[in-house]
């Protein structure tokens, strides 16, 4: 019988665990034989000694183990997009009807926004009525009729993750690169697809700060996916200033409709991330065309048709929603934040954005701060935007029970956003695409 405390400490000696140990460590961990504090000793271990490979597929397996998987069946080639987490990130909300528009089913179970980064559940629970918790037949039947389905991961599906989690949080241990990979692996092997792509961010943002540190973590990613036998491609994309205009749930919807209507006041770099990682959900899907360049010509002709925006629409619909009601329907107050100086805009940091919009109330703070869908910001300038004194950089959305917080994110912003007199160009947003 494995003793937690030999295990515990062979990792902290730097030792690699036996075949089986790491499967019964979490096993017991799940049934409460292992304790918080023994969990928390042994993340800790792990972040400073590392994981073999052989290890972190271990790991994986024990997390995927702890829930249930789901089984789509032989019928259903399922590719699934998922981003590491930023701040503005409402790709998955334009990626997925361009994708399904093609004909390629795309089921799409995501998660609730971790800190500061945003999540599509969040974003999709700003739409009136929407039902985000189909069950499977219900969703295999609404698969036949717009191709997609967005809904909510269930509890059921890697619980080890979310008790991990929330240790690596309190703890210090978020940031190590095979933790990050098997905590996303395992929920995405546990939702049954078939082929991932993942949006591995880097920046201010970010949880990767370097492009070295998201390098590693992509090589991690796509070993790992390939160990367990799904197509895995990566793209490397910056997250220094939000992404887009928009940051907040129901902005964000409505910034992703504009994209999706094809609308020419969207943002170039959203638009351009969006067709990348459709390209790539098109290229690792069944799809004949498997060339990336024409994939993402494939994918911007479903934007400018208006295929996109009908296959997000029908998708609404048929889990209870109406797009027409969102538009209209804005925070009770509003304040806007204006530049100080003249010059380019050279620095807008997405954490302090992305942390600034949580607690104006588009993320929770405490469990009694609940997320308030129309609150968040709307980027008026990105870097690289001339700007004069006076001029609204961003307005920010708020309601009264998290008005408390406007003077000092306020504060926090004017620190965060950086005005200079040079010429400022603005960063690449796709940084690299590893297939
Ligand atoms: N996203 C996850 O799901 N898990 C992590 O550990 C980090 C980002």
């Amino acid at each position: 019988m494995l003793s937690i405390r030999d295990f515990i400490e062979s990792k902290k000696e730097g030792f690699s665990h036996k075949k089986g140990e790491i499967a019964e460590f979490i096993k017991k961990y799940m049934l409460d034989e292992v304790s918080e504090a023994q969990m928390a000793a042994w993340l800790m271990a792990v972040s400073i000694e590392g994981l073999s490979f052989k290890e972190l597929i271990e790991l994986t397996e024990a997390m995927v183990a702890s829930g249930e998987s789901i089984d789509w069946g032989s019928d259903l080639y399922l590719v699934d997009k998922h981003s590491t987490g930023g701040v503005g990130d409402k790709t998955t909300l334009i990626v997925a009807p361009i994708v399904a528009s093609l004909g390629i089913p795309m089921v799409k179970l995501s998660g609730s926004g971790l800190g500061h980064t945003g999540g599509t559940v969040d974003k999709l629970k700003s739409i009136l009525n929407i039902n985000l918790e189909k069950s499977k037949d219900e969703i295999l039947e609404q698969v036949k009729k717009s191709h997609l389905y967005l809904g909510a991961q269930t509890s059921s599906l890697v619980p080890a993750d979310k008790k991990m989690y929330a240790l690596r949080n309190e703890t210090g241990t978020i940031n190590h690169i095979g933790l990050i990979a098997a905590s996303i692996l395992s929920k995405k092997i546990a939702t049954g697809a078939n082929a991932f792509i993942f949006d591995v961010k880097v920046g201010k943002g970010a949880f990767m700060k370097s492009i070295e540190e998201a390098r590693a973590l992509a090589t991690t990613l796509i070993d790992l996916g390939k160990a367990f036998d799904k197509k895995t491609s990566v793209i490397i994309s910056n997250m220094d200033e939000p992404l887009g205009r928009a940051i907040g749930n129901q902005l964000e919807v409505v910034e992703a409709i504009d994209i999706l209507k094809n609308k020419s006041n969207g943002d170039s770099n959203l638009k351009t991330l969006a067709l990348a990682l459709s390209a790539l959900c098109i290229i690792n899907s069944k799809h004949p065309c498997n060339s990336y360049e024409e994939a993402f010509k494939l994918a911007s002709q479903q934007l400018e048709n208006g295929e996109a925006y009908k296959t997000f629409e029908k998708t609404i619909f048929l889990q209870g929603g109406n797009l027409n009601e969102i538009e209209f329907n804005e925070a009770e107050f509003t304040c806007d934040f204006f530049s100080m100086g003249n010059g380019i805009i050279s620095s807008l940091d997405a954490l302090t954005y992305g942390i600034a919009s949580q607690y104006l109330g588009s993320g929770v703070i405490d469990s009694d701060k609940e997320v308030i869908y129309t609150s968040g910001i709307l980027l008026n300038k990105k870097i690289g935007d001339e700007v004069f004194v006076g001029e609204n950089i961003a307005r920010l959305f708020y309601d009264i029970p998290r008005s408390e917080y406007l003077k000092p994110m306020l504060k926090n912003l004017d620190e965060a956003t950086i005005v200079s007199e040079g010429a400022v160009n603005r960063p690449s947003i796709i940084l690299d695409i590893i297939q």
